[in-house]
C-alpha cells in the first residue's frame, strides 16, 4: 500500500506495490520493493522480537536503518499493535514480521503488507520523525489491519481497503488515541468520496481510489448497523470479524469473499453480511449520507467538529463503536 496522500494509498497485496518506486531505492542502499527481498530481510538480518496480544511482532531495521532512533520507533509500534489488540481481543497473527526502512524526511512514509509467505509489513519512516508524527500516524495501524483478514481475490479489494480504512481510527480510538469527535468527523468527510459515480457498476473490481477506501468503508459501516438492527444490539461486526480472523488466522490464509462473509454471519447467527456483500459487489448501491449520519446522531457542527445528538435511533451503536477498551458499554 504504497502512499500517495492521507487515504490514497496503492495496494499490495501479494504483489508489487504497483508505482514500484522507493525512496530509499535511491543510490547503493538496497531495494526492498520486492516482497521476496522483504521477507529475506525479516529471515536473514538481525532483528528484536515485541510480544503483544499473544502474537510475537519480528521487528528489523533494514541494513541497521542508520539515523533512526529506536525508541519512539519501538513505542509507536507497540501503541499501533495495542490498538489491533483492543479492537480483535488479541493481536491478530500470531508472527507477523515488520521491516522497517529509514528514509529522509520527518514522517511516516509508505507501507505494504504481504501475507503469501508470512504475515509482514515493509514501512518506510522518516530519519526525522518525531512524537508528533508517530502519534498522528495512521499507516501502521492500517497495514495491521490488512494482517487480521485473509487475503482475497483482486476483485474485492475494496473490502480489504475498506475494512482498513474503517477499522483504523476506531481501533486507535478504542485505546484512546483519536476522539470519536476525529473518528465522524473524517467519516462523514471521507464516506461523501465512497457512492458510486453516474455509469459506475457493483463494487467487485472498482479500481476507483473513492470507492476502493471510502465506499469500501462505508459498506462496513453498513454492515455494523445492518448486525446492529438484525440482532437487537447483541452482536456487532466486531464479533464477525473476531470469527473471521480466528478461524483465518489472519492474511496467510487466501479466502474467497463469500467465505469470508459466510464465516461473520455464522458468529452473528444471521445472514447480513453475505446479502449486503452480494448487494454491494453486484449492483451499484447509493447510500443517503445525510440521513445516515443523522441516525448515528452526527451533524456538522460550526467549527467544522461533529456535534453529537444521543437521542438519535443510533447513538447507542455509535458510542459503542468508538468506546475505550474495557468500558464495558463496549460492543
Ligand atoms: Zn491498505
Amino acid at each position: 500500500m504504497a502512499r500517495i496522500d492521507r487515504r490514497a494509498v496503492l495496494l499490495g497485496l501479494g504483489a508489487v506495490a504497483a508505482n514500484g518506486a522507493s525512496l530509499a531505492g535511491a543510490g547503493t542502499a538496497p531495494i526492498y520493493d520486492d516482497p521476496d527481498a522483504v521477507y529475506a530481510a525479516l529471515r536473514s538480518q538481525p532483528g528484536q522480537d515485541l510480544k503483544i496480544g499473544g502474537g510475537t511482532i519480528t521487528i528489523v531495521f533494514a541494513d541497521g536503518a542508520p539515523g533512526l532512533a529506536r525508541g519512539p520507533v519501538l513505542s509507536w509500534i507497540r501503541t499501533a499493535a495495542m490498538a489491533l489488540t483492543a479492537y480483535f481481543g488479541r493481536f491478530p497473527v500470531r508472527d507477523y514480521g515488520l521491516l522497517i526502512i529509514a528514509e529522509p524526511g520527518d514522517r511516516v512514509g509508505h507501507a505494504t503488507t504481504y501475507g503469501y509467505a508470512g504475515s509482514a509489513t515493509r514501512i518506510h519512516v522518516g530519519m526525522d520523525a518525531g512524537r508528533v508524527a508517530f502519534d498522528r500516524d495512521w499507516v501502521l495501524v492500517h497495514e495491521l489491519v490488512h494482517s487480521a483478514l485473509p487475503d482475497l481475490p483482486r476483485r474485492a479489494l475494496w473490502l480489504q481497503e475498506g475494512n482498513a480504512t474503517y477499522l483504523e481510527p476506531i481501533a486507535r480510538a478504542r485505546i484512546g488515541q483519536l476522539s470519536p469527535e476525529t473518528v465522524w468527523r473524517e467519516a462523514v468527510a471521507g464516506m461523501a468520496q465512497g457512492n458510486p459515480q453516474a455509469g459506475d457498476a457493483g463494487m467487485d473490481g472498482t479500481r476507483a481510489w473513492g470507492r476502493l477506501y471510502w465506499g469500501g468503508a462505508l459498506f462496513w459501516l453498513l454492515a455494523e448497523i445492518s448486525i446492529y438492527r438484525a440482532t437487537n444490539g447483541t452482536r456487532s461486526l466486531r464479533d464477525a470479524l473476531r470469527r473471521i480472523n480466528s478461524v483465518s488466522g489472519g492474511n496467510t490464509a487466501s479466502w474467497s469473499p463469500e467465505h469470508l462473509m459466510t464465516v461473520g454471519d455464522a458468529a452473528i447467527g444471521a445472514t447480513t453480511l453475505i446479502d449486503l456483500y452480494t448487494r454491494f459487489a453486484t449492483t451499484a448501491v447509493s447510500t443517503n449520507l445525510v440521513d445516515l449520519f443523522q441516525e448515528l446522531g452526527v451533524s456538522p457542527g460550526a467549527d467544522g467538529e461533529p456535534v453529537f445528538d444521543n437521542r438519535a435511533p443510533l447513538a447507542k451503536l455509535r458510542e459503542r463503536i468508538t468506546a475505550r477498551d474495557g468500558d464495558q458499554s463496549a460492543a
